[in-house]
């Protein structure tokens, strides 16, 4: 479904992906994991446009998406919620979920809403409240919510579950895995390596902007080298 090939990544001078190769099979739930600076968050700007590989390529269902601007990119179906959230904080709930809509034109937004609405009852509850005075775990489901209304058939999810409270956490990883069931491929970058790994069919691992490892997930929990380096030994 996604495709990533051989893409060198650079920020000025520095180069933060180096020849990485990674693919997400539809129906897939795939984790990235990796320390601070790993490369993480720009292999998913690259992904949605919002970098550009020097040089590489990623095709999402057999389509370039090599210049393809970012919201020809999510109309294709691919939706990212970045880290440290990005909602609009001087908008409100409301707001917030009509922007994650705007490349729409169907009739079925209000409906999409409502489906949001029942999947995150907080956020029913805060739908006229300015998201910039939410909770950490609420703006959170907030950034997901509002990357559903796109309806994308592949989620990118920065950090979801970074800062939260770990009931928050459990909650969080819950519906990334309902999502999946209901048909939604998910792209996961965590340094919940642990939880991650748990739910990831497959998983890369990414060390100073290469991949060092890739694997299921299941063997990637029991594998030493990642026990020693990222699940706390
Ligand atoms: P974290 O988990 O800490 O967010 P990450 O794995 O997501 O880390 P990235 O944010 O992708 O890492 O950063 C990869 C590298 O690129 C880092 O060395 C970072 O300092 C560098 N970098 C990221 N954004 C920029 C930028 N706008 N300008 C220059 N360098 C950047």
């Amino acid at each position: 479904m996604l495709d990533i090939q051989g893409i060198n990544v650079f920020y000025g001078a520095i180069q933060a992906l180096n020849d990485v190769t990674i693919n997400v099979q539809s129906g897939e739930i795939v984790a990235i994991i990796g320390s601070n600076g790993a490369g993480k968050s720009t292999l998913l700007r690259t992904i949605s446009g919002l970098l550009r590989p020097r040089t590489g390529s990623i095709t999402f269902k057999g389509r370039d998406l090599t210049d393809c601007p970012a919201h020809d990119i999510v109309k294709m179906g691919i939706s990212h919620s970045p880290e440290g959230r990005r909602i609009f904080t001087n908008m409100s709930v409301h707001e917030n979920l009509q922007l994650g809509a705007f490349i729409r034109k169907d009739a079925d937004v209000d409906k999409d809403m409502e489906a949001v609405l029942d999947r995150f009852p907080r956020l029913r509850e805060r739908f006229k409240q300015n998201s910039g005075t939410m909770s950490g775990g609420e703006q959170q489901m907030l950034a997901i919510g509002r990357a559903l209304m796109s309806r994308p058939q592949i989620l990118l999810l920065d950090e979801p579950s970074l800062g939260l409270a770990p009931n928050l956490v459990t909650e969080i990883f819950n519906i990334v895995l309902d999502l999946n069931k209901e048909g939604c491929t998910i792209l996961i970058v965590e340094q919940n390596a642990n939880r991650a790994l748990e739910i990831a069919h497959r998983a890369y691992v990414l060390e100073t902007g290469s991949v060092v490892l890739s694997d299921t997930g299941k063997a990637l929990l029991a594998n030493p080298k990642v026990k020693e380096a990222y699940l706390g030994g």
